[in-house]
């Protein structure tokens, strides 16, 4: 086989002269008569082959029998390509190679698509044939830079002293809320694994054991329903550090995320990045995932729709609900049917019962009502249209200052609970920005969102749950404020200090007002993405299985699943906290796609299939009955076979 000298993508006009070996795949190939030219393609790049009948015209006469996609050697002599036949556009594009000999080491089937228009070929047929998909310098690319971004995560947390250490894949079930993938253990039967949702109770347990510092860039699962941005199986760079607050972890966070920004794309990130409390971006953004590349803050005018003529609006406040809008710089974008079909249509599915809408127009303009010329600045501005004629002028003025409202504004109103409110404004903010071209996509604006809710009441269930996981601990301030230190003071001894409570946190705090506990935890939110969370850990045993408690999770449960967890914590936990980023999102936002496939090597589609092995599939018999399992329809077959009933089940004469 003939060895290669280069790659494609190396050779330059000082190598004019110098005989090389290059391998590759055929990228595209002419044949103009004479000559034929080849681009041979490989990682690095292309590079133009010639082959000239004259002079070699054994080596013509196969160059002209190989087709797209065949893979060969072929040696030669770099030269200038002629004059006016340069490419700009390629790196090579001022060379070619004079091929004296030519190998074909395979052939190739006709690809099922062309790389050209792979972009716009139906996915699936790109992800049955991953390995063709993944040769186009595309998705190289997207291969490369996560290559790199991992490269650069572990030399950044090694010189910061972190150890990347791995944590069991077959494991037992933690709870980060979505449904476990499980193994069944053959050698246990009826009991099985969980494939982790995270690393979380290892890495705290990590801390038990004294590793101070850890990082780990891990596979996670979670079983939850299809949605476009997720995959059942995601990598996060996960990480915990010892003796630590919030400003530790954040720190060591925005400094690597500004690190993988800089050397990805050349992008300066301002640190310290802004914080923002979770009230803030509810209030201000009806979501913690704000997209600040652009203003458009939410505003609530509750107080102002109660004093209206507006039925939805005050039977929506009676029943204890809220009227918050927004302010579009729409001009005449929207009309009256786009606003009540389009827009509506929009929210409604996000569970909104309507939109009302009115637009803001300056008086004596030719789409306003004349101006009488002796109004203040502000009255020169009035509402027309949709729910305007149910507001008097000063409840209109009321709104026109509160929005800052412009002429040409479009005002956007949803009335009803706060969380339903919320849900259709926040999207429908994002979805008018980028109607009306209010940010530069290139742009990117960080945000770290603090000031969580330990607990969210869960109406359904009638308890709290964890608003991240139960791990998570209590900030110690709103702790304190609920409950006086006096059994706890300094004075206690000291057994009861730390047994009781962690450095201040009582117990009688938790019981006390459990809604109004702020929590520890921190998210990175860019772009409107969560790109991570993490939090400081509750590390005292007795909070840990308080807040169990809260979250009426019954003892047994408790000691089952989180047992040998607790049982660690009383051996000398150190304070401890961490994080961990999505690693695939990251991704996405460095190679601008929003497709989380396009950043993994083999994804699977939103049914959770692996289209290039087939996977999931079924497995035969003997498999099910090594592991004492039943597939349920050979049980169904067993069943009836039971009762005496003949079975023409084909299905089961499978197994
Ligand atoms: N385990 C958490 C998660 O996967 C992150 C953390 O709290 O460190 O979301």
């Amino acid at each position: 086989m003939l060895k290669r000298t280069n790659t494609c993508g190396q050779l330059r006009l000082e190598d004019a002269g110098k005989k090389v070996t290059l391998a590759g795949w055929v990228h595209s190939y002419r044949d103009h008569g004479n000559l034929v030219f080849i681009d041979l393609r490989d990682r690095e790049g292309l590079t133009q082959l010639v082959f000239n009948p004259e002079t070699q015209p054994e080596v013509h006469k196969l160059a002209r029998t190989v087709r797209c996609e065949w893979v060969i050697a072929a040696q030669g002599i770099v030269q200038p390509r002629s004059k006016g036949m340069e490419n700009p556009k390629l790196p090579t594009g001022q060379i070619e190679v004079s091929v004296q000999q030519l190998e074909i080491l395979n052939v190739s089937k006709t690809p099922p698509f062309e790389f050209d228009s792979a972009e716009k070929t139906n996915e699936e047929l790109r992800l049955a044939n991953r390995y063709i998909d993944l040769r186009r310098p595309e998705m190289q690319q997207k291969l490369h830079t996560r290559h790199r971004v991992t490269k650069l995560v572990r030399d950044y947390f090694d010189q910061l002293g972190f150890w990347e250490i791995e944590t069991p894949i077959l494991a037992k079930s933690t709870p980060e809320g979505a449904r476990d993938f499980l193994v069944p253990s053959r050698l246990h039967p009826n009991c099985f694994y969980a494939l982790p949702q995270s690393p979380q109770l290892f890495k705290q347990i990590l801390m038990v054991s004294s590793i101070d510092k850890y990082f780990q860039i891990v596979r996670c699962f979670r079983d939850e329903d299809p949605r476009a941005d997720r995959q059942a199986e995601f990598t996060q760079i996960d990480v915990e550090m010892s003796f630590v607050d919030t400003n530790d972890v954040i720190g060591v966070h925005e400094n690597l995320i500004a690190k993988i920004w800089k050397q990805i794309l050349n992008v300066d990130v301002k640190t310290p990045m802004r914080r923002m409390s979770y009230k803030e971006a509810i209030d201000c953004y009806g979501t913690d995932r704000p997209d600040l590349r652009f203003d458009m803050k939410l505003k609530d005018i509750t107080d102002v729709a109660r004093q209206s003529t507006f039925k939805v609006f005050t039977a929506a406040i009676e029943k204890g609900g809220i009227v918050k809008g927004l302010c579009a710089p729409a001009g005449e974008k929207y009309s009256r049917s786009d606003i009540e079909k389009t827009l509506a249509g929009f929210v409604a599915e996000y569970g909104a019962k309507g939109l009302a809408w009115s637009k803001v127009v300056a008086r004596g303009t030719s789409h306003g009502p004349r101006a009488t010329g002796h109004e203040p600045r502000t009255t020169s501005l009035t509402l027309v249209g949709g729910v305007a004629k149910f507001f008097n002028g000063e409840l209109q003025q009321q709104i026109i200052e509160r929005f800052d409202a412009k002429d040409g504004n479009l005002l956007l109103f949803v009335a009803d609970n706060e969380r339903v409110t919320n849900k259709a404004l926040a999207p429908l903010r994002c979805k008018l920005a980028k109607d009306l071209l209010l940010y530069d996509q290139k742009n990117f604006e960080f945000v770290w969102i603090v000031d969580f809710p330990l607990f969210e009441w869960n109406e359904d269930e009638n308890r709290y749950d964890s608003l991240h996981h139960p791990f998570t601990a209590a900030d110690e301030q709103s702790i304190d404020k609920l409950a006086p230190l006096e059994n706890h003071s300094q004075t206690a001894p000291l057994e009861s200090r730390f047994l009781t409570g962690q450095k201040g946190q009582s117990l009688t705090g938790l019981d006390s007002d459990p809604a109004n506990i702020r929590s520890q935890a921190y998210d990175i939110v860019v772009n409107g993405a969560e790109i991570g969370g993490g939090s400081i850990r509750i590390h005292n045993p007795k909070i840990q299985q308080k807040v169990f408690e809260l979250l009426k999770i019954p003892e047994k449960q408790v000691q089952q699943q989180f047992g040998f967890f607790l049982k660690a914590l009383e051996y000398g936990a150190p304070p401890h906290g961490g994080i961990a980023l999505g690693l695939d999102r990251m991704i996405m936002l460095l190679t601008s796609t929003e497709n989380i496939r396009d950043v993994i090597a083999f994804p699977k589609t939103q049914r959770g299939q692996c289209l290039l092995t087939d996977a999931p599939s079924e497995v035969d018999r003997k498999q099910l009955d090594e592991l004492n399992l039943r597939a349920q329809r050979h049980a169904h077959a067993v069943e009836r076979k039971n009762r005496g009933q003949k079975t023409e089940d084909r299905l089961t004469s499978d197994f």
